[in-house]
């Protein structure tokens, strides 16, 4: 069974690739077959994966899954939430997201700094699907007062797991895939992917 990824980021694919393979299901990227990215309109985390999956099942008449993710800070009312990835103006800069998060939480205490990541993965089996597969995940921590460990990517280095006692940079990647709202999701989306399948 074929599933089209309504994602252009190689890593989300080569991850859910793997993931996937055991399962008899193979996962084609939505570049591969010619159809950009859809735009993110949405409101919320779901409202976007929606429109993803559907923009990609639509053009490709494959069922199609996507995500999307970002980190919420409770003091911030959820923010920057949907725009974690261009939160300081340009779409991806790492270093300069963590920047603005630093400034905008200087003087906040540690009590006031609860976050947490978020991940939903939405599964739509063609455009008119009434039923989505929907799974989510979620990675409850704080922010750090500066950056700490080198490894990951995004806002792991101020992202601080007090369970671990580690930065989600600091962390071994199989402890953090384990752990992390992606990883949360995904596991939970393994579990319920052959079944809704079945008879597409
Ligand atoms: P998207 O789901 O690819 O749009 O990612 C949204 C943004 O959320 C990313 O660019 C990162 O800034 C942030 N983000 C999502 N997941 C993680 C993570 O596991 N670690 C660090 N940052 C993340």
């Amino acid at each position: 069974m074929k599933l089209v990824l309504a994602s252009s980021n190689h890593g989300k694919l080569e991850e859910l690739r793997d993931l996937l393979s055991g399962e008899g299901i193979e996962l084609v990227a939505q570049t591969d077959l010619g159809v950009d990215d859809a735009e993110e309109t949405g409101a919320t985390f779901v409202e976007n994966a929606l429109l993803k999956a559907r923009h990609a099942t639509r053009l490709t008449g494959l069922p199609a899954l996507a995500d999307d993710s970002g980190i919420c800070v409770d003091v911030l009312h959820g923010a920057p939430g949907l725009y974690s990835a261009r939160y300081a103006g340009e779409h991806g800069n790492a270093s300069r997201n963590i920047d603005k998060l630093l400034e905008v939480l200087q003087g906040v205490p540690d009590a006031a700094r609860g976050a947490h990541f978020y991940c939903v993965l939405v599964l739509l089996r063609h455009a008119d699907d009434p039923q989505p597969l929907i799974v989510e995940g979620q990675w409850n921590g704080r922010i750090l007062h500066g950056r700490r460990g080198d490894g990951g990517h995004g806002y792991d280095p101020v992202f601080f797991d007090p369970q671990k006692g580690q930065s989600a940079a600091e962390m071994d990647l199989q402890l953090k895939n384990t752990i992390s709202h992606r990883g949360q999701a995904l596991a939970l989306l393994r579990g319920r992917l052959g079944q809704a399948l079945r008879g597409c």
